[in-house]
């Protein structure tokens, strides 16, 4: 398929881009590594009269170390994100995730704003980025503000994002020395969007877990963050009794669609799965 037509404009920074955003309105949209935008534009599933490319804007690109954070910027991409130190070093479980996006050609292109910004719950970055924590910076005509990843989903392709907002940069606090962390992701074949994928960071003290985050990729319209289920393992060396607790509890929460990675009581029979696997995975790493 062909998209329908559309004018192409290249802004150098963010005020002129969000300027352009602004002033026309609905019928622009950002284009960042375009590999789930042009799709849909290929479908006519989406058709922007105006595409807005961010690739001009030198100030979006680049990963660093601030502190106890990393700063990913929105144009980073997300084989950039599998080359970096500062990542494989702190926060693993982005390396981790990162390679089971799609392919290497997908990889050289998709950006991590565009993954966290574009609102489909099959994405793999958001729900690990509720489960460590992260905020979205975002700038608009108003102005900038941050935006904790849990407040930002609203809906399937729903965000916090008002008209003219781009998300400027990613904020990952590193989590600590010691900590365990694993991505389980199910997929009908290599390079495909997840059945049912959990990510887990913890860390353990004394053989028990004594902190943990759960999220959940493509079991409902929007990332999940299961939170009754880490409750569940706090305290617990992780016993079979447990696991199936922590399991029950992230599928209460799950609400999949029923497509062709399979019918709803399927999706949720492997999301509980997945969330065993990565606890149990995660507390092998935890020193
Ligand atoms: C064959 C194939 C397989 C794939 N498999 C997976 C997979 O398994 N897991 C996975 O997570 N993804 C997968 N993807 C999607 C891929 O990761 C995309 O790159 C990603 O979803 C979007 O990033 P992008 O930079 O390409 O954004 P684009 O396609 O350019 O943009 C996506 C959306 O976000 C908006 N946008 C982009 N950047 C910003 C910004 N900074 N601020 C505000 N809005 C913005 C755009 O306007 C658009 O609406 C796959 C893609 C393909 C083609």
């Amino acid at each position: 398929m062909i998209p329908a037509p559309f004018s192409y404009h290249r802004p150098a920074s963010v005020a002129d881009a969000v300027k352009l955003l602004s002033e026309l309105g609905d019928d622009a949209r950002p284009l960042a590594g375009g590999h789930s935008l042009v799709p849909m534009m290929k479908l006519r599933l989406a058709t922007p009269a105006h595409l807005v490319d961010l690739h001009g804007i030198t100030g979006l690109k680049g990963i660093r170390r601030d502190g106890d954070n990393v700063v990913i910027g929105a144009m980073a991409t997300q084989h950039e994100l599998l080359a970096s130190d500062e990542i494989a070093k702190g926060i693993p479980i982005l390396q981790e995730a990162a390679r089971v996006i799609a392919d290497p050609q997908v990889r050289y292109r998709g950006t991590i704003g565009g993954n966290v910004a574009n609102g489909d719950p099959g994405n793999d970055l958001p729900a690990l980025m509720m489960t460590l924590g992260a905020t979205y910076r975002i700038e608009g005509p108003n102005g900038a503000r941050d935006v904790a990843a849990a407040d930002f989903y609203q809906g399937a392709y729903f965000t916090a994002l008002e008209p003219g907002e781009l998300v400027t940069a990613v904020t990952v606090p590193v989590p600590p020395a010691g900590h365990g962390s694993a991505y389980e992701k199910l997929k009908r074949k290599v390079g495909d969007y997840a059945t049912a994928a959990a990510a887990v960071v913890l860390t353990m003290s004394g053989g028990k877990v004594a902190t943990c985050a759960i999220g959940l990729t493509n079991l409902a319209e929007t990332p999940l963050l299961a939170t009754d289920a880490a409750k569940a393992v706090i305290g617990t060396g992780l016993d079979d009794a447990t696991l199936a607790k922590a399991a029950d509890a992230a599928r209460a929460i799950m609400s999949p669609a029923a497509d062709a990675r399979g019918p709803v009581e399927y999706r949720k029979h492997v999301g509980g799965i997945m969330v065993m696997r990565a606890l149990k995975r995660a507390a092998g790493l935890a020193a």
